[in-house]
């Protein structure tokens, strides 16, 4: 073998989204087109002021240089149970039911290392974020994937899935409001998916991410809310969207005792914490005044509106989302995925995501995050109606 040949694991894994992307996109670049990035769901608005400041003072703080505890500052879980209280109604024991993570990147990663022994099944969305099936991968797992389609509202059709994979699955993956398509998901569902979960002895692993990112007035319920959810199943937030934090790395989980035991566990033998001042930005992100989430919500929301519109009256054919930073669009007849994701490059130096990128159901769609000003959106459907598809 070769000093440096890759493990399995790494030649097994499916190509990175963005590398051809980003190949392409350094090409047009380089012929002087002026580049309209709708492609990484990445907010370009800035972290509110008050975390910021919340943060400045805790990195002075020298008791906060040291190893943070493994499974996260009590007063970090007790600020997470109590958000979930007040915004779900969901009572969660925050030295037993938190724990925080390094983003919930981190912690959906790992969680199939705590339960996947090599070999095992675990139920993934397609088309879904890369994570859930590389977890899934890295612990030497299966993924058996679940097409997310259009007749079904984006959600997993549990009925179609044969009898003896449910039953021996060890977890399934679900997330909504959902990155790429950006469909949501009444408590109906939930409550389907515990009843599934209750029957088949498997574990439901809910990504929240983009709970917080919605419009309209719309709430969306919590997987815990639902009887019976804490028994089977946990739940995973993230700052990153819901308080433009993506780059200070904090996230966390809610839900059974021992899916929280077990993470840890794995963690605790990883990594060694959340950096407590970043801990301490993150009580301040829950705790304080909620007025930044409500002004980034009502951002998107006209954006969503301008794109939308754009991209209607260009000939698109989308759904209006109710929650997240992103637009699930179908591609034009006559094109694929990545055809019609190559030639808004080439032509409009246009970023978007293939939909197929993030499995093959995907194919027929393309995503666009709604990671720009508004005049840059306005001048992206300018563009888009310049091509004449
Ligand atoms: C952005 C995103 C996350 C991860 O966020 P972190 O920054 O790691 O907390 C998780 N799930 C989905 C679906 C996302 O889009």
């Amino acid at each position: 073998m070769e000093r440096f040949e890759k493990a399995e694991r790494l030649r097994r894994l499916p190509p990175y989204l963005f590398k051809e992307i980003d190949r392409k996109k350094a090409e047009v670049r380089a012929r002087g087109v002026d580049i309209i990035d709708l492609g990484v769901g990445d907010p370009d608005l800035p972290t509110p002021g008050h975390i910021v400041e919340a943060m400045k003072k805790a990195v002075e703080d020298p008791s906060n240089h040291r190893y943070p505890s493994y499974s996260g500052m009590e007063g970090f879980r007790e600020a997470v149970a109590d958000w979930y209280q007040e915004r779900f109604n969901v009572t969660a024991e925050p030295l037993k039911e938190v724990l925080s993570l390094i983003g919930s990147k981190e912690g959906i990663a790992h969680f199939p290392l705590a339960f996947v022994n090599p070999g095992d099944t675990v139920l993934v969305p397609s088309p879904a974020y890369p994570v859930y099936n590389i977890g899934t991968l890295f612990a030497g797992g299966r993924s058996f994937f679940m097409p997310l389609l259009a007749e079904n509202g984006f959600l997993p059709d549990l009925e179609a899935i044969p009898h003896d994979v449910a039953s021996s699955a060890r977890a399934i993956f679900i997330n909504y409001p959902n990155n790429p398509t950006a469909a949501t998901a009444e408590p109906e569902f939930f409550e389907r998916v515990v009843a599934f979960a209750k029957k088949h002895g498997i574990i439901v692993c809910h990504d929240a991410a983009y709970s917080e990112m919605t419009f309209d007035g719309f709430h969306p319920s919590s997987f815990l809310e639902i009887k019976g959810a804490m028994e089977v199943g946990v739940e995973f937030h993230s700052l990153s969207k819901t308080y433009n934090m993506t780059g200070w790395r904090i996230g966390f989980a809610v839900g059974n005792a021992s899916a929280i035991e077990g993470l840890g566990a794995v963690k605790s033998n990883i990594d060694s914490g959340v950096f407590q001042a970043v801990q301490m930005a993150g009580i301040e992100a829950l705790r304080g005044d909620q007025g930044c989430v409500a002004e980034m919500c009502a951002i998107y929301q006209r954006r969503r509106d301008v794109m939308t519109e754009g991209l209607i009256s260009a000939g698109f054919k989308l759904e209006k989302p109710k929650a997240t930073f992103y637009l699930w669009v179908k591609v034009p007849a006559g094109y694929t995925s990545a055809g019609i994701t190559a030639r808004l490059l080439e032509e409009a130096g246009l970023v978007v995501t293939p939909g197929n990128g993030f499995g093959e159901p995907g194919e027929g769609y393309f995503r666009m995050a709604l990671t720009q000003k508004e005049d840059r959106l306005k001048e992206a459907i300018k563009r888009l109606k310049a091509l004449s598809l």
